[in-house]
């Protein structure tokens, strides 16, 4: 399939991220159209087009904007999740970096649909470039009078707070990213009530990811049937596919969803010159492994899940075969264990206990019978844990048993009657 450089149009242009760049290419020209409209026209625009989330879970955006209660009395609020960590997961960062007045404009059409007058943009504080350039867009749009209040004279009112998160994965949560937003320690909370009913300060609250809310204002442009012309029935329209790894050009590749893995190899060149690939992830190290016989089928929500995995945040690592699977394993659950915000036992404990276990793969002291002792570790966080952080921490390791079994077998050289056993060792 093409590409389809959309959201991307632009971004060689030196002030693509300027106000002045953006309103060259008609940027916030759409906005009257909007205020001239019904709120629920917008919902009903959003929902036919059929855009669903880009942060990872795919939900359908303009049903989650139809789950704000109506005429409840009670302030709305808009909240974009651009706390991009999850590894793998760049798409966010350069779009901001690229095009922040795609996702402030976007913010106007989606506060206007769900009744709010204030709108956050919680971007994670590890990349201070990014909060600089969205914060400074947000200053273009009020100083243009695209922001504060009676918006072109519509008597709508919005304002935008950019708000730097602190570092914590797990503010990347969308409840624990509330209560951090509130001044607390971020650590998710029990759902439901999901937060487009109870969310931020318990108001109805809608939170999307920040290449979803970019493609708002292209929708309202265009049209939903315009957007439904890209992707599948079930996965319309285009991604911002970022494909990183032993890759020729590792980069962003904006294509229909639908867009095979082969087809983003050969955009991105080809491996490494000399080497061949040996598994590659669709979205995030959160999503299970794939192999290169699964190169040709399409990166769909529906596609990914017949595959047993997720187009996740449809941004593919890609390994070629001078990769340790058990090394990868390792180093992703390492991670884990050290994002784990420790509310929950299967994942605060099981974390600490994979992440020993897979360094004794690594260094060739494990035995045998410890390969099924990682897999039940699995099984106990998984499903058992508060939040999907702990499912992702043992997500990785069953498929890449399934496949590369004998790597984790060459890291067992230890006999089980002189394994360290933790329950004997421990002093009450
Ligand atoms: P989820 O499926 O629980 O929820 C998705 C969204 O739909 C949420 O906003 C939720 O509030 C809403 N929702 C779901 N059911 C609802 C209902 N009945 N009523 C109202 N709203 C409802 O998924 P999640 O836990 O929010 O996200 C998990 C995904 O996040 C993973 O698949 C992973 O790919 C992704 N992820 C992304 C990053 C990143 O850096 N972008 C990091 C970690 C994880
Ligand atoms: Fe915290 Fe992990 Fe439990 Fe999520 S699964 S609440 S990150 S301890």
């Amino acid at each position: 399939m093409p590409l389809t450089p959309i959201l991307t149009a632009h971004w060689d242009e030196a002030d693509s991220h300027t106000l002045e760049g953006y309103r060259r290419h008609g940027g916030y020209d759409m906005v009257p159209v909007t205020f001239g409209a019904h709120p629920d026209e917008i919902i009903a625009l959003v929902k036919e087009s059929g855009l669903r989330g880009r942060g990872g879970a795919g939900f359908p955006t303009g049903m989650k904007w139809g789950f704000v209660p109506q005429n409840d009395g009670k302030p709305h609020y808009l909240v974009i999740n651009a706390d991009e960590s999850e590894p793998g997961a760049c798409k966010d960062i350069p779009l901001m970096m690229a095009n922040p007045h795609s996702l402030v404009e976007g913010c106007i059409h989606a506060s206007y649909a769900i009744r709010a007058n204030y709108a956050f943009i919680y971007i994670r504080g590890e990349v201070p470039h990014v909060i600089r350039r969205v914060t400074a867009a947000v200053r273009e749009a009020y100083a243009a009078g695209f922001l504060g209040k009676d918006i072109l004279g519509s008597g709508f009112d919005l304002d935008i707070v950019v708000h730097s998160g602190a570092g914590a994965y797990i503010c990347g949560e969308e409840t624990a990213l509330l209560d951090s937003l509130e001044g607390r320690r971020g650590q998710p909370r029990l759902k439901p009530p999901f937060p487009a009913v109870a969310g931020l300060y318990a108001a109805p609250t809608v939170i999307n990811n920040a290449e979803t809310i970019a493609n708002i204002p292209t929708i309202v442009r265009n049209g939903a049937e315009w957007f439904k012309q890209f992707g599948t029935e079930k996965s319309p329209g285009f991604k911002l596919f970022a494909v990183s790894g032993h890759v020729q050009r590792p980069g962003i590749y904006e294509a229909p969803l639908g867009t095979t893995m082969r087809e983003l190899l050969e955009y991105a060149g080809g491996m490494r010159e000399g080497h061949e690939l040996k598994f590659w992830i669709p979205g995030g190290s959160s999503v299970p492994m794939l192999l290169p016989e699964h190169l040709d089928t399409p990166l769909t929500y529906e596609d990914m899940a017949g595959l047993g995995t997720m187009l996740g945040t449809g941004t593919p690592m890609v390994f070629d075969e001078t990769t340790s699977v058990v090394r990868a394993i390792s180093r992703w659950i390492h991670f884990y264990k050290h994002e784990s915000c420790g509310k929950c036992t299967p994942c605060r404990e099981g974390t600490f206990w994979l992440d020993q276990m897979l360094v004794r793969f690594e260094n060739g002291t494990a035995a045998e019978v410890d390969i099924d002792t990682v897999d039940d570790i699995c099984k106990q966080i998984s499903g058992r844990s508060f939040c999907a952080l702990g499912d992702a921490a043992a997500t990785p390791y069953a498929p890449a048993l399934k496949y590369f079994r004998e790597e984790f077998l060459a890291g067992t050289h230890t006999p089980a009657d002189q394994l360290f056993d933790p329950v004997a060792a421990t002093v009450f």
